[in-house]
């Protein structure tokens, strides 16, 4: 059985701030920054290709609720939501989570690539494939 799902179960000790029928969130063991918390499904559901409702809505229901919560507790007013999917992304649980990630200035995250001028003709490319 997976670390989360035993923590779903019990097995496992948690600080679990919210939680539901279909959801289990708690803080990140290693808080990559003040609140960090994992929104995870009670099944064990891999990743973002096996997100099945009603799952999929309770996930981010929760991440909104959390959410309000490290509001009205920390003053958290800056916010990433956050999956990893598969390990090339840096996914290290394989029961799929999202992070609520505050975020406060000063806390050396850079998720922004530089950005060049756009290629329009691989961009329109791209649509084409993903949409035909
Ligand atoms: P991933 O890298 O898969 O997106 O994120 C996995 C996260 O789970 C990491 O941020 C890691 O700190 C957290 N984690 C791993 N094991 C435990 C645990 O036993 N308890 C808690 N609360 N978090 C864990
Ligand atoms: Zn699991």
């Amino acid at each position: 059985m997976c670390v989360f799902c035993k923590i779903i179960n019990n097995e496992i000790p948690s600080y679990t701030i919210y939680e539901d029928e279909y959801v289990k969130c708690f803080l990140d063991i290693s808080q990559a920054t003040k609140g960090h918390t994992l929104i995870v499904p009670k099944k064990h559901l891999q990743d973002v290709f096996a997100l099945e409702e009603p799952f999929t809505s309770a996930v981010l229901n929760a991440a909104v609720k959390v959410s309000n919560l490290l509001k009205e507790k920390l003053g958290v007013t800056n916010i990433n939501l956050l999956n990893n999917s598969g390990s090339l992304a840096g996914q290290t649980v394989m029961h799929f989570h999202l992070h609520v990630l505050p975020r406060y200035g000063n806390d050396e995250i850079d998720f922004h690539q530089v950005e060049h001028e756009p290629d329009f003709a691989k961009l329109d490319e791209l649509y084409k494939k993903i949409s035909s």
